[in-house]
């Protein structure tokens, strides 16, 4: 299948009450942990490289033409959605969405509010004409976030009506406590806050900073508007624990097959009992016509 944007994905999502997952890629393992879950579990999928990391994974094209072609190879039948976390940029946006990224999240939340929904709508106008979904962030969620360690910073009901209203984007990511990164203590979700946003705003919630979450609050999330949850760290924990454990048991090898692939099966199984838990596994069958296909 084509890659596809996450409109129609999180439109069925937040209808029938479960979330489809954002999983971060940070290089060649994860693309193929991500798209071998997805497919294993007949769930819809969302790809994302974040803008911080995107010369790393070696540029938006460099991106867009591996997980196309890896889409390809494998003969993957779900909807894969190929989107641009964290884009800190208007430009880095649109450099996306022409490298053939199918969604992209516009990250201004660090600007007042005007200028966050001013460069908001730039993107959405841009990525409209490609069929290209695009995600807003109001309030800034805690943690590392851009490379920066910030504080939590509650979404404002007004600025989420607005934001939406007024720049027509297909999904708001509303900070209302969560963090990237690891909790200290338990994760406490801003629920009365949450409620209030979701039937103010209509378009479906995203939830950032979703690893360490209990499955509680994450259902409780669904059920009040969340159609997206993103999870990174989770991930990259069980890849970097399962490596130090491989290397440990073989100090001679230097095969990096050997060595790479129990930490890929890891993350491929962290991606899966994410999906359980969402409730997106088996949701994949005759969802997506092939909405914001890219050539
Ligand atoms: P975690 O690293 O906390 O899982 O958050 C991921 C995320 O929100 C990416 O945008």
């Amino acid at each position: 299948m084509t890659l596809v944007s996450m409109k129609e994905m999180l439109r069925r999502a937040k209808q029938e009450q479960y979330a489809v997952g954002q999983f971060n890629v940070n290089g060649l393992s994860w693309v193929h942990a991500i798209l071998d879950a997805a497919q294993e579990e007949d769930s819809p999928v969302i790809v994302a490289a974040s803008d911080r990391l995107i010369d790393y994974l070696g540029g938006y094209r460099f991106v867009a033409t591996l997980v196309r072609t890896l889409v390809e190879e494998k003969g993957i039948s779900v909807p894969v959605a190929l989107h641009l976390d964290h884009g800190k940029t208007v430009n880095s946006c649109l450099q996306a969405v022409d490298a053939g990224f199918t969604s992209v999240m516009y990250d201004g939340s660090h600007d007042p509010i005007d200028r966050n929904i001013e460069d908001t709508r730039t993107v959405v106008d841009y990525a409209a004409v490609h069929g290209v979904s695009v995600e807003a962030e109001v309030g800034t969620v805690g943690g590392m976030e851009d490379g920066l360690i910030g504080g939590i910073r509650y979404a404002d009901l007004g600025e989420c009506v607005r934001m939406v209203e007024e720049t027509g984007i297909d999904a708001l990511a509303a900070a209302l406590g969560s963090v990237h990164g690891k909790y200290l203590g338990e994760p406490k979700l801003g629920f009365t806050e949450m409620e209030a946003i979701s039937q103010a705003v209509g378009v479906p919630l995203v939830l950032h900073g979703a690893s360490g979450i209990p499955t509680n609050q994450l259902r409780r999330a669904i059920e009040l508007g969340h159609a997206k949850i993103n999870i990174n760290t989770e991930c990259v924990t069980v890849w970097s624990e399962q490596l130090r454990l491989t290397l440990a048991e073989d100090l001679e090898t230097t095969e990096p097959r050997k060595i790479l692939t129990p930490s890929r099966d890891a993350i491929r199984e962290s991606v899966i009992a994410k999906m359980r838990e969402f409730g997106s596994s088996g949701r994949a069958s005759g969802s997506v016509q092939g909405v914001g296909t890219i050539a």
